[in-house]
C-alpha cells in the first residue's frame, strides 16, 4: 500500500461534503459536533475489513442462489434497551428462523443483525407537534432522545459517541452468544419445540418433525455437533448520519481502500437513495458490502443507475437491492425492475423487507402492520422472482425476541385491543418472537416448492 494511495482515498471521502444530504439532524452546536466526530476518529473500528469481506463472499453466494439471507431486528434500537437479555432474545429468534430456513431452503443462511448501530432514523418531519408545542422529532437515539421536552429533543452528537460505545458492546455480546453455544443445533431444535407447545402452531408440527429426523440422521452419522456450536453472525444498519459513518471510515492497510468500520453491512435508505444526493455518494467510496432499499417508486432506469454507480464493477456481493413495495405493489412493480436486472447483468442479490411498504394506523391509533400483509408480501416477492427466473435471496424483517403485541394478526390472533398489552416500539412496529418463528415456517414451506 502506497502513501498516495491512502492520501487519495482520504480526499475521495470528502466529496460527499458538497452534496445535499438529507435527513440529518440540525446540530445545534458545531463545536461539540467536532469534538463527537474527532473521538469517534481516534476510536477503535466496531468491525474488521476482513469480516465486510467475509459477508460479501457470503452475499455472493445469496446472488447466485447457493444462500439465503436472514437480516432481522428493531426498527429503531435504543440505548436502553441493549442489554444482554434482550439481545440474546433477538439472536436466540433469528438463529431459531435460520435453522426452520436452513431446512426449508437446503441452503446454508447468512445471518445478519438489524443491530449494534441501527441508531438513526429518517422521518417525515423535522419538527414534532402535541398539545400546541413544537419541537425536533425523536431521531433516534444516536441523535436526540424520545421524551418530548426541549432537552431530550435537541439533537446532541455525544450521542453518536454513546451510540458507538452501545454498538460495540453490543457485537460483543453477540459474539460471545455465537460462539459460545448458543447456536448449538441441538439447542435450536429444544427451543423450537418450546414453540409448538403452542396449539396455535400444530399446522408447524410436520416441518419441526423432519428438523427433528434431519438432525438425528446427523447424529447418526457422527457430524460433529460440537463444531456447529458457533455460527456467522453478522450486524447491518442504516447508513443515515453521514458524520457518523464519515468518522467511523478507516483505510485498510491490506488494500488501501476505505471501509465503514460501523458494521459489516450498510444500507441506503427509501428517503435517501437519491442518485445525486450525499449518502449514495459516500457509500460509493467505501468497500462494505452495501444494501439499497427500493420502494414502489422506483423506476428500472433508478435501480440501473444506482447499480452503476455502487457497484461499477457488478461485483457479487457488493450490492443487495432491498425491495419494499407492499403488498398491493409488489406483484405490479417489481417484475419490471427485475427484468431490467436481467438484462443490464447486475450481480446484486434481491431481499425482501416486507415490513415498510404495509404499515397502516388501527382503528384504536396504533401505527401498526398486518401479519398477512407481510406474508402476502413474501410470497409475492417469490412469485415473481419465480416468474422471472431470478434468485429471491433472503428477508429483511422488523422484528424482536420478546412478547410484545405491535403487528396484528398471526397464528395467536393479535387484535386491535391486543395492541394496547404490549406495544414498546419508538418508532415501527415489529414482528414478536412467535410471529418471526411463524413466517419462518411459512417461508420455509415455501422453499421446499
Ligand atoms: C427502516 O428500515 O426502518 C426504514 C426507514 O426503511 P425504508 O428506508 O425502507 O423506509
Ligand atoms: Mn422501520
Amino acid at each position: 500500500m502506497s502513501i498516495d494511495s491512502t492520501l487519495a482515498n482520504r480526499n475521495d471521502l470528502e466529496s460527499f461534503r458538497s452534496l445535499e444530504a438529507r435527513q440529518q439532524p440540525t446540530w445545534p452546536d458545531k463545536d461539540e459536533l467536532a469534538r463527537a466526530c474527532s473521538t469517534l476518529r481516534a476510536s477503535a473500528p466496531i468491525v474488521v475489513p476482513a469480516a465486510a469481506d467475509k459477508l460479501r463472499e457470503r452475499l455472493a453466494a445469496v446472488a447466485r442462489g447457493e444462500a439465503f439471507l436472514l437480516q432481522g431486528g428493531d426498527c429503531a434500537e435504543t440505548f436502553a434497551e441493549a442489554d444482554a437479555n434482550r439481545i440474546g432474545n433477538k439472536i436466540r429468534t433469528i438463529l431459531q428462523m435460520a435453522v426452520v430456513l436452513t431446512h426449508g431452503a437446503s441452503m446454508p443462511v447468512v445471518k445478519m443483525g438489524r443491530m449494534a448501530g441501527q441508531f438513526a432514523k429518517p422521518r417525515s418531519s423535522d419538527m414534532e407537534t402535541r398539545g400546541g408545542i413544537e419541537l425536533p422529532a425523536y431521531r433516534g437515539d444516536m441523535v436526540n432522545g424520545f421524551d418530548f421536552t426541549d432537552e431530550s429533543r435537541r439533537p446532541d452528537p455525544g450521542r453518536m459517541v454513546e451510540g458507538y460505545r452501545i454498538s460495540s458492546a453490543t457485537l460483543n455480546v453477540i459474539s460471545a452468544f455465537t460462539g459460545g453455544g448458543f447456536a448449538d443445533l441441538r439447542r435450536v431444535h429444544e427451543w423450537n419445540a418450546g414453540f409448538l407447545k403452542n396449539p396455535a402452531y400444530k399446522r408447524y408440527e410436520r416441518t419441526a418433525k423432519e428438523i427433528d429426523r434431519a438432525i438425528r440422521f446427523m447424529t447418526a452419522c457422527g457430524v460433529d455437533f460440537e463444531a456447529l456450536r458457533t455460527v456467522d453472525f453478522f450486524v447491518g444498519h442504516e447508513a443515515l448520519l453521514l458524520d457518523y459513518e464519515h468518522s467511523l471510515t478507516r483505510i485498510d492497510s491490506r488494500s488501501g481502500r476505505p471501509y465503514d468500520t460501523s458494521a459489516h453491512f450498510l444500507w441506503i435508505g427509501e428517503r435517501t437513495r437519491q442518485l445525486d444526493g450525499a449518502h449514495v455518494e459516500f457509500l460509493s467510496k467505501v468497500s462494505n458490502p452495501l444494501g439499497v432499499k427500493l420502494g414502489p417508486t422506483t423506476t428500472p432506469q433508478d435501480m440501473v443507475a444506482l447499480a452503476d454507480k455502487l457497484d461499477p464493477a457488478r461485483e457479487p456481493g457488493r450490492l443487495t437491492f432491498i425491495a419494499r413495495m407492499g403488498a398491493s405493489k409488489v406483484r405490479e412493480v417489481l417484475p419490471h425492475l427485475l427484468e431490467a436486472a436481467k438484462r443490464e447483468g447486475l450481480a446484486a442479490a434481491w431481499a425482501t423487507d416486507p415490513m415498510h411498504g404495509n404499515t397502516i394506523t388501527s382503528s384504536s391509533g396504533f401505527k401498526t402492520r398486518r401479519f398477512s400483509d407481510v406474508m402476502d408480501e413474501v410470497v409475492g416477492f417469490f412469485e415473481v422472482h419465480r416468474a422471472i427466473g431470478t434468485v429471491p435471496g433472503g428477508l429483511h424483517m422488523e422484528l424482536t425476541g420478546d412478547d410484545v403485541t405491535e403487528v396484528l394478526g398471526g397464528a395467536e390472533e393479535i387484535d386491535d385491543a391486543g395492541l394496547a398489552e404490549r406495544y414498546e416500539t419508538l418508532v415501527d412496529p415489529r414482528l414478536n418472537h412467535q410471529q418471526s418463528l411463524e413466517l419462518a415456517f411459512l417461508v420455509a414451506e415455501m422453499l421446499v416448492g
